[in-house]
């Protein structure tokens, strides 16, 4: 195997390696990113719209989310949700595409390889702040809307009890997990993509590189705080 992202942690190997040679065993967070030597571009390009994913998850939660919606429709011309999703989606893929292939090539003129080798190799770097996005996004619906299991369970068996509120703990203690989460995944990003570089080129020149990444990375997280400050609607 090059790499372990089609692992699925089945544990066949370990159990049928007759010279009993595999092991699992843990490893610093984000370091099978560090020394990918055959970057594929598929496995780039999905990096990078998952980040364009993220933002629509939190955008059609925002209050502004149906001022946006009704001026897509007038836009386009239809109010079929299929249609103006379609497009929310594409415009909000296309956006980081965008955006690292400026920073691509931006590091192909200071490592003198390709863009799109640099598109490929550096976006693996992402992965972390993509996850950190997604895991900020859903930690809105676990704590402001966990309390509905209890509800619901009760309700199950025919009982209720009076609750005022679904949320398990306040606004401002979701914001600063967060918060805290995006700085995680941010700076997981940033020095993943500072390995990537590190390992790749071997002169201080060209290993620069690193630098429109972490800038880019820095604009997203910077986003992605702005879309969560803004004030949600609720769904329930
Ligand atoms: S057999 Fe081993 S390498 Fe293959 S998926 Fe299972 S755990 Fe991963």
């Amino acid at each position: 195997m090059d790499d372990s992202a089609r692992c699925n942690l089945c544990g066949y190997c370990v159990k049928n390696c007759p010279n009993d040679s595999i092991t699992i065993s843990a490893r610093i967070p984000s370091t099978e990113l560090w020394f990918i030597r055959k970057p594929k571009f598929e496995e780039s390009f999905l990096a990078i719209i998952i980040m364009g994913i993220v933002f629509v998850q939190n955008i059609t939660m925002l209050q502004v989310w149906g001022r946006g919606q009704r001026g897509l429709e007038s836009l386009l011309g239809t109010t079929d949700p299929a249609i103006t999703f379609t497009a929310t989606f594409v415009v909000a893929m296309a956006i980081p595409v965008l955006m690292l292939f400026a920073a691509s090539w931006t590091g192909s003129r200071i490592n003198g390889e390709k863009t799109f080798l640099n598109f490929a190799r550096f976006v693996y770097a992402l992965i972390p702040l993509d996850l950190a996005g997604h895991l900020a996004h859903n930690l809105f619906h676990l704590l402001a809307e966990g309390g509905s299991i209890l509800i619901t369970g009760l309700a199950l068996i025919g009982s209720k009890i009076p609750i005022q509120s679904t949320a398990l703990v306040s606004m401002s203690t979701i914001e600063l997990l967060q918060f805290s989460l995006l700085a995680l995944g941010g700076f997981a990003s940033a020095y993943t993509a500072y390995r990537i570089a590190k390992f790749n080129y071997r002169t201080a020149g060209r290993e620069k590189s690193y630098i429109p990444y972490v800038i880019l990375i820095g604009i997203l997280v910077a986003f992605n705080v702005y879309l969560f400050l803004l004030p949600m609607s609720h769904r329930m």
